[in-house]
């Protein structure tokens, strides 16, 4: 299927479409069922570098950029496979590449980057705080040498998966900031030493094979050298990883989106029911072309919010943009699909469903819709601010 536009980093999309040919339907199937987590799909992408696009040369990856991880995630996605279980580890170590020390930066960027130490958790939401970050409760408190970590996280995916958590709680209460996004400190946490000596980790099943967790922190201590970078500083930190996730996901729905019309089209052409294709009835047609259209529209969208932040532009408000449109047009693509396989659709064997579960995430996670009209109303609109 053509894409409209023209396809950058064509070598890129090549290998990775290559890399995902050996990691089929099936493949995917038998870990969904299981909730299984894909290791030999994360290994053999670590291998091949393409984890560590966004890492810096000069620490051991091919820095090349936010585009350049836009078209590994999509064309994953679009070739059937699913990016989820490690897409956080191209993105959750910009925290500690934009804030953290010179020795931090020396002790784990490197190995980050050829996948010795995996560092794709990233715990912030919290079970009464919900979107409402400033009011997390998790509190870490200086003692010695120390912060004593107390406090609960919820929805905090691939903490069995990794070796190092981006953890955000709070340093000083709210009530004694100046400003409700003060006192808040992250912490990188390592999972290896944690987990049993003061950290559980709860698996939470969701309708998608996401290995996503609650985690229960218990007098956890966190040595006061794993601080990054200031302390009260951490919401502000943490804001300015989340433009490159929002990009991230959204070329997750860009590839999703594609992966839904290349397979109802090529099945409108083959399906026959009254003696012709189902494809030349306007009424199966016209849903295909819709998704086309939005699909490419979110697309643009996801390349200029890609480039404005490879050009190191404040581009917030696109990459929330992007993030909106790119969710509701692979959901819209979906649920397309999923129609236009009439029973089919709902089979395991065609991947159509397990692709339709996976994808309605991202119109909640990890940021909801509601969040981002908000974002734009204010920001980009100057309107009134809601709360
Ligand atoms: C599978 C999965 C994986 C996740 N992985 C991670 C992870 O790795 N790390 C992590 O920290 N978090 C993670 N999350 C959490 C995710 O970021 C949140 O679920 C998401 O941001 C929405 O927050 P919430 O669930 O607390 O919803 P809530 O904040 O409770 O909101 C519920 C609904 O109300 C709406 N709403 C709330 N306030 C307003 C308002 N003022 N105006 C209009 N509408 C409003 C929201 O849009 C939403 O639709 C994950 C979630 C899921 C489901």
């Amino acid at each position: 299927m053509s894409d409209a536009q023209p396809q950058s980093y064509p070598e890129i999309r090549e290998a990775v479409r290559r890399l995902c040919a050996g990691f089929p339907g099936e493949y995917w199937q038998r870990l969904d069922r299981d909730r299984i987590y894909p290791t030999e799909f994360v290994q053999t992408l670590t291998e091949a570098g393409f984890l560590s696009v966004l890492i810096p040369e000069e620490f051991g990856g091919s820095g090349l950029g936010l585009g350049a991880a836009t078209a590994v995630l999509e064309e994953i996605h679009r070739s059937g496979c699913n990016g989820g279980a490690c897409h956080a580890q191209m993105y959750t170590m910009g925290t500690l590449l934009k804030h953290g020390s010179a020795a931090q930066k020396a002790a784990y960027l490197p190995a980050i980057a050829s996948g010795a130490l995996r560092l794709q958790a990233f715990g912030v939401t919290e079970p009464t705080a919900g979107t409402d970050t400033t009011r997390i409760r998790t509190f870490a408190r200086r003692v010695g040498d120390d912060y004593v970590v107390n406090g609960q996280k919820i929805w905090i995916s691939r903490a069995e998966h990794s070796d190092l958590m981006i953890l955000l709680c709070r340093t000083t209460p709210r009530e004694d900031c100046a400003k409700a996004s003060d006192g808040m400190s992250v912490l990188l946490v390592d999972m290896r030493e944690a987990v049993g000596n003061g950290l559980t980790v709860r698996p939470v099943r969701t309708m998608l094979n996401h290995a996503t967790t609650e985690l229960f922190f218990d007098d956890l201590k966190v040595p006061a050298a794993n601080l990054i970078g200031e302390e009260g500083k951490g919401f502000r930190y943490i804001l300015s990883g989340m433009n490159a996730e929002r990009i991230l996901i959204a070329a997750e729905c860009i590839g999703d989106g594609r992966f839904f019309i290349d397979r109802a089209a090529a099945y409108a052409k083959e399906r026959e029911v009254f003696g012709r294709a189902i494809g030349e009835n306007q009424g199966v047609q016209f849903p295909i072309a819709r998704a086309y259209v939005q699909l490419a529209a979110a697309a643009e969208m996801v390349d200029k919010a890609a480039r404005l932040f490879d050009a190191g532009q404040d581009g917030g408000t696109e990459a929330n943009m992007a993030k909106m449109l790119a969710s509701e047009a692979s959901w819209y693509a979906a649920d397309m699909c999923v129609q236009t396989h009439g029973g089919f659709g709902f089979a395991e064997e065609y991947d159509i469903e397990r692709k339709f579960r996976e994808t309605r995430l991202y119109q909640v996670a990890p940021i909801s819709t509601n969040l981002i009209l908000s974002h734009v109303a204010t920001h980009a609109l100057g309107l009134p601010k809601s709360f």
